[in-house]
């Protein structure tokens, strides 16, 4: 086996090696690049492209925090990832909740600054001046025999040592399995719903009805009658003068008895089933999905838990692989930013000789755990409320209404 060692590999000099590139590991990337500290990017992809990245997302308050800890031309790359770009950067809105079976807004998540960003955008945007090793899958991590590295190895037989290892690598993170194994606490948990989604491009006329009723770029609701939660945002805007539209549409429920009604149904005819009973304008953008549109179920899993051996302060986890959670608050990849900038932190100090980095790593999960153990549970009670019309109208619900923490 090859034992390859990354760039600054000797025990006395800091090196982080990054287990996954995404949203989460990829900002500690460029924070440390900032900082002028040692890391290698290891990701299983084979390039940035070679995977469908999703839809969209939001970023919150998190956005100044992100300006203030990735070089300048990545934040400018990031931005240009808005699937609105007419709406500037400095943009501060609300998101409308809407009665589905009305249209009618009913309530406003409070106004922040706010930018609504296409998933690939951001991620590509995030690898602009780094050199990602790509195609390498973590197979296991081992300590080195002194105990002052840790040494990742992986499927291709390749192996690189650093003094740091963080496993950044999604919500089901091999890291977090080999770093909480017993009784399998590393398992995420099934949410207690099932949900499926599309994209598909749609008119300019459907968009401004959209636009007029509810809101130009993003919207969620639950419909009283069934309790089926939905969520549209525009993805892209036309920019050769044309006509049609890119957005995306999601709905969840959560399931009563065996679902027989679905039985021998396609993706595509449940995803029609599940909105046939919403809002005329909703059903008519449901009317312009074409054959072709790729329907899917979305897997929603969540780790409560947020708590693993970090191997004396060596080896830990950032992201979706430290609290993966229910998307109802839209809060998951912020908080993931926010992990990579306040490790990013704490490694500095390191880096600085302020304090060893098995006590950096200790400062970071200090307000990491606390603050994404917090998200997990806010999350998973916001899932519960998007699906209780009820609940939402006669007692209110902070977890899916209230403002955002990050
Ligand atoms: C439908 C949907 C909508 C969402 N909408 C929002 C939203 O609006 N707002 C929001 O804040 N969040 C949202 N989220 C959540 C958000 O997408 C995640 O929280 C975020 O992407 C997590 O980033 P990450 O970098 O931690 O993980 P990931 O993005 O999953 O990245 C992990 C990376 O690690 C790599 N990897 C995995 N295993 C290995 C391995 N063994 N070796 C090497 N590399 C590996 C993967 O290929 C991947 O590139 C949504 C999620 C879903 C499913």
């Amino acid at each position: 086996m090859a034992i390859q060692q990354a760039a600054q590999p000797s025990s006395q000099k800091l090196h982080v090696l990054i287990i996954g590139g995404g949203i989460a590991g990829l900002t500690l990337a460029q924070a440390l690049r900032k900082y002028n500290i040692s890391f290698t990017v290891f990701e299983r992809d084979e390039s940035a492209t070679s995977r469908p990245q999703g839809w969209g997302i939001s970023l919150h308050s998190t956005l100044v925090t992100l300006e203030n800890h990735v070089p300048g031309e990545v934040y400018d790359a990031i931005c240009q990832a808005q699937v609105n770009p007419e709406a500037g950067r400095d943009e501060v809105r609300g998101v409308p909740f809407v009665n589905l079976d009305t249209g009618k807004v009913e309530h406003m998540v409070p106004k922040s600054k706010r930018l609504r960003l296409r998933r690939d955008g951001v991620r590509l945007g995030l690898t602009k001046g780094l050199d990602i090793l790509w195609g390498k899958k973590l197979a296991s991590i081992s300590r080195k025999g002194d105990d002052n590295a840790i040494c990742a190895t992986f499927e291709d037989g390749t192996s690189y040592t650093g003094t740091v290892l963080v496993g950044a690598d999604g919500a089901h993170s091999a890291v977090r399995r080999i770093l909480a194994p017993d009784n399998n606490a590393w398992e995420n948990r099934r949410l207690p719903c099932n949900a499926i989604g599309t994209s598909y491009y749609i008119s300019g006329a459907k968009v401004n009805e959209l636009r007029e009723q509810v809101d130009p770029l993003y919207f969620f609701g639950t419909d009283p009658k069934t309790n089926t939660y939905a969520f549209w945002s525009m993805l892209e805007q036309p920019d050769d003068g044309g006509m049609m539209y890119k957005m995306q549409l999601y709905f969840s429920w959560i399931p009563s008895g065996d679902e027989r009604e679905l039985v021998g149904l396609s993706p595509a005819e449940v995803f029609k089933l599940k909105g046939a009973t919403m809002f005329p304008t909703l059903r008519e953008v449901m009317a312009e999905m074409p054959e072709d549109a790729v329907v899917s179920y979305v897997n929603l899993v969540e780790w409560p838990a947020v708590a693993w051996d970090n191997w004396d302060g060596m080896a830990t986890l950032a992201g979706d692989a430290a609290h993966c959670m229910s998307i109802y608050r839209g809060e998951g990849v912020n908080h993931g930013i926010i992990d990579g900038c306040v490790l990013a932190d704490a490694l500095k100090r390191a880096a600085d000789g302020v304090v060893c980095p098995r006590k950096a790593v200790e400062e970071y999960e200090a307000e990491m755990r606390l603050r994404g153990k917090e998200a997990v549970d806010v999350s998973h009670q916001a899932c519960l409320d998007a699906h209780d019309y009820r609940k939402i109208e006669t007692e209110g619900s902070f977890a899916l209404l209230g403002a955002k923490k990050v």
